[in-house]
């Protein structure tokens, strides 16, 4: 029987294991860290052998394969073995699509991905079409793969998550931008993470179809150099295009062969220019799939938010309180400021992840009346914004944040978090981070 050992307890490796065990691998998983009891519960539902702490060298290097969880770099000591020891290393990715023939629509990018990806999940789902939702969102891909029948799956992809597959292949594939990110992780080369971006495109045919942002340029400039099979569909606001998606006046339209869709922007449920372009791209995906108009339409008008997208939380003294938590680097936040109509106080802060602010200096000037910055180190945000925004102040809670921003914020601002940056210095994650800004804003 091959041996099938899987590095990492979470989400993704626990649903590799899961999977390896119900295609009847010997299967083994070891993390590192710790493993919460709900993994270790479902491993040992499973009868999946596993340890936790360590990496015991005898038990992993007898493999014949190796599936590694996306938060493990390819650096790390144990993974460079494996790869020394002539094993070959893949994703859970590349491990489910193996036993998966469902259509597969995936998406990755900088920014958008779990917001387009929910949008064409929703535009699916409310088809009636038998979807199932996954990636770097809710439940597993392989978990699914091993325990639920779907004839499509729309999969959100990280590039962490892209990095080790070969053979996989999506019918759809979705490229929503690419601005410098996780720069850590590539060598800090921004040819490499286009690179492993550029990824899901593998094993396209001509069949196949990819949608990307033509108003994108460093999407484009990759583009020009390779050889792409599948379909080019793109969605632009800048230009008209004869198959994909444009804006034309205070409307957007969809082409695809011979079918075109329009809807008038002020219908969409999301708002800001960047969930222009998400919208584009789900409609185009949607209509690909054969949804009808009235579909898209109506499921482009009735989706609600993600939570910690642009999240608004309440309206207090007449200041609008938004969480934008989800804004993990410098484009995201760009967006959040650019849409915003009334004076910003703005939460910013967090693990810095080799930063550039200064695409966010006329924004800041033009919108930023207070900053506060809510981090460890803050250094960069005030040799950044200095001269810029002429209030800067230091915090290290959310609850202080708040209570702070209540007192800098008159009668029709809007307080903004969006903080720019990773949340590992104060917060558990970027969720535990939104959570604990809104809770604070509902004791105010
Ligand atoms: P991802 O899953 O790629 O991190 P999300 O949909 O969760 O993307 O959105 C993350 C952040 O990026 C949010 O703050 C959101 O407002 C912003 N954002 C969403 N879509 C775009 C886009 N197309 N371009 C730039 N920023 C975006």
């Amino acid at each position: 029987m091959s041996r099938v050992v899987v590095l990492g307890g979470g989400e993704s490796g626990v649903g590799s294991a899961v999977l390896a065990k119900a295609k009847g691998f010997d299967v083994f998983l070891s993390d590192m860290g710790n493993i919460s009891e709900k993994y270790a519960a479902m491993l040992q539902e499973w009868d999946i052998p596993f340890e936790q702490g360590k990496h015991s060298e005898e038990l992993i290097l007898n493999a014949d394969e190796v599936i590694k969880s996306p938060g493990i770099p390819s650096t790390a000591p144990m993974v460079k073995k494996i790869v020394e020891g002539g094993i070959n290393v893949i994703s859970e990715i590349e491990f489910a699509g193996r036993y998966d023939s469902a259509k597969k629509v995936c998406i990755t990018g900088s920014n958008g991905k779990t917001t387009t990806t929910s949008l064409i999940y929703h535009l699916l789902k409310n088809a009636g079409l038998n979807v199932g939702l996954g990636g770097n969102i809710g439940k597993s891909y392989a978990y699914q793969v091993a325990t639920e029948h779907h004839d499509i799956y729309v999969l959100e992809l990280s590039s962490f998550q892209l990095d080790n597959v070969y053979d996989f292949k999506a019918d759809i594939a979705i490229i929503t931008n690419i601005t410098p990110d996780h720069l850590d992780r590539y060598d800090y080369k921004m040819e490499n993470y286009v690179k492993s971006k550029f990824r899901i495109t593998r094993n396209m045919s001509s069949d196949d179809c990819f949608i990307f942002c033509s108003d994108d340029e460093i999407t484009i400039k990759h583009l020009d150099q390779i050889v792409m099979k599948a379909q080019k569909l793109p969605f632009t606001q800048k230009e008209e295009v004869s198959q994909g998606a444009f804006v034309q006046g205070d409307r957007m339209i969809v082409r695809y062969k011979e079918e075109e869709c329009d809807m008038y922007l002020q219908e969409l449920a999301l708002g800001g220019r960047h969930n222009v372009y998400n919208s584009m791209a789900a409609a185009i995906a949607a209509k690909v799939m054969d949804i009808d108009n009235k579909a898209i339409r109506e499921g482009l008008a009735t989706f609600e938010a993600v939570e910690h997208r642009l999240e608004k939380v309440l309206s207090i003294r007449d200041v609008l309180y938004i969480n934008d938590s989800k804004a993990t680097n410098v484009d995201s936040a760009w967006y959040a400021l650019e849409c915003q109509t009334r004076p910003v106080v703005w939460i910013v802060g967090g693990t810095d992840k080799g930063n550039d602010y200064s695409s966010l200096i006329p924004l800041a000037q033009e919108k930023v009346k207070a900053m506060i910055c809510m981090g460890l180190d803050n250094t960069k945000f005030h040799e950044s914004f200095g001269g810029v925004v002429s209030e800067i102040h230091d915090v290290t809670s959310a609850e202080d944040a708040v209570k702070l921003a209540s007192e800098l914020a008159e009668s029709g601002d809007v307080v903004l978090l969006s903080p720019c940056c990773a949340s590992f210095d104060l917060f558990k994650n970027y969720e535990d981070r939104g959570r604990q800004f809104k809770e604070a804003v509902r004791r105010l």
